[in-house]
């Protein structure tokens, strides 16, 4: 596994039988356990995995008052045969380390993020959900632990790891509202850096789409408010005239793991890809007309969000039904057979744990 040492301090008592396992509120449900890790004097030390318990912090916690913190969203499934594997822990630490380094943070070893993760799916392997039946959400966090209440770059660090059990689940079709007032991301900005800040701001415009019946918002940009960027705090796909478009990656849009893994698939099956900006005003006309015959977010936790409609000034644009057949389906079912460990491996993306 690492080089690094890793203590161990195993919980006495499972929480496992206790927990409702098939149907965990998400979010809400955590494992035994949790990994921790500091950084002072320029050195992470103490990785450990402890009980999870909750942190004690100074009220002058540097990260609470100015938001220098990052994270990350991954999962850890259980394959046919038992053995437990991360989807694409490798891309999710490259991001990090660039979260990390646009948010002025100390770049976190790689062993200690693997083993920290490794170690923690193995220690808590029991609550992963069974092939086909869920899986184990993580969560890494790391932010600035420094108990200073002065404007200045942080000199300690805390990393942590918390995993929770998350079933599959159907997820109803989404709703969503073109923002015009509010962005997401401006240029220059940290929209591509999967930073918590960026979600405290989200959601005030979420809310007030929520008060007019929509779930989410499709984010436009933060200069001319005219070309898409995601929706909600996922990747957003149109099908346009038979062609999967998406938005190019840009400072402003969040490199989203599933949108890589989606593109690549999509390649792979001779489905026509464009990645290139998408203007509301493309959209809008596209949809009057008929021509765009799906829509989906992407992200970790539902792989493939289908939308079911777009209002854009007032109109609501009511997208065609979909089906198994549809494309979004077909990439939904070959990403998650292949994270589920019972489609080949093809691109080399789990990451072993245990056997
Ligand atoms: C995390 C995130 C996504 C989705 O990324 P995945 O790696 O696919 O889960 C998309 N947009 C935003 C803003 C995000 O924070």
């Amino acid at each position: 596994m690492i080089n690094t040492p890793i203590t161990i301090n195993r919980a006495s008592v499972s929480k496992i039988e206790a927990t409702d396992l098939r149907n965990p509120e998400f979010g809400k449900v955590t494992t035994d356990h949790m990994f921790l890790a500091e950084y002072a004097g320029g050195a992470w030390k103490n990785a450990r995995i402890q009980p999870l318990a909750d942190l004690s912090l100074s009220p002058l916690t540097l990260a609470l008052h100015y938001g220098q913190s990052v994270f990350e969203g991954m999962k850890a499934f259980r394959s046919q045969d038992g053995g437990i594997h991360i989807f694409r822990a490798d891309k999710h630490y490259k991001r990090l380390l660039a979260s990390l380094k646009r948010m002025a943070m100390p770049a976190l070893p790689e062993e200690i993020f693997m083993g920290g993760l490794e170690n923690l799916v193995s220690i808590d392997r029991a609550w992963v959900p069974k092939s086909g039946e869920g899986s184990m959400y993580l969560r890494p966090l790391l932010f600035a632990s420094e108990a200073r209440v002065g404007i200045k770059v942080a000199e300690q660090f805390c990393f942590l790891i918390v995993a929770l059990p998350v079933r599959s689940y159907y997820n109803r079709p989404i709703r969503l509202k073109v923002e015009e007032r509010f962005i997401r991301a401006a240029k220059g900005g940290t929209g591509s850096a999967k930073c918590s800040g960026n979600y405290g701001a989200a959601f005030y415009p979420t809310y007030l789409a929520q008060q007019e019946g929509y779930d989410q918002v499709i984010w436009t940009d933060g200069t001319e408010k005219k070309n898409i960027e995601e929706s909600g705090v996922m990747n957003v796909f149109f099908i346009i005239d038979g062609k999967l478009v998406t938005p190019p990656l840009s400072e402003t849009i969040l490199d989203g793991v599933t949108r890589d893994s989606l593109l690549v698939l999509a390649r792979s099956m001779g489905v026509e890809v464009e990645e290139r900006p998408v203007s509301v005003f493309e959209l809008e006309e596209a949809l009057k007309t008929g021509r765009v015959s799906e829509a989906f977010g992407s992200g970790t936790a539902a792989v493939v969000a289908p939308i079911s409609l777009i209002a854009f000034r007032g109109n609501d644009y009511t997208l065609p039904e979909y089906n198994d057949q549809s494309t979004m389906m077909q990439l939904k079912s070959k990403l998650e057979s292949i994270r589920a460990g019972s489609a080949a491996d093809t691109y080399n993306w789990l990451h072993r744990v245990t056997n």
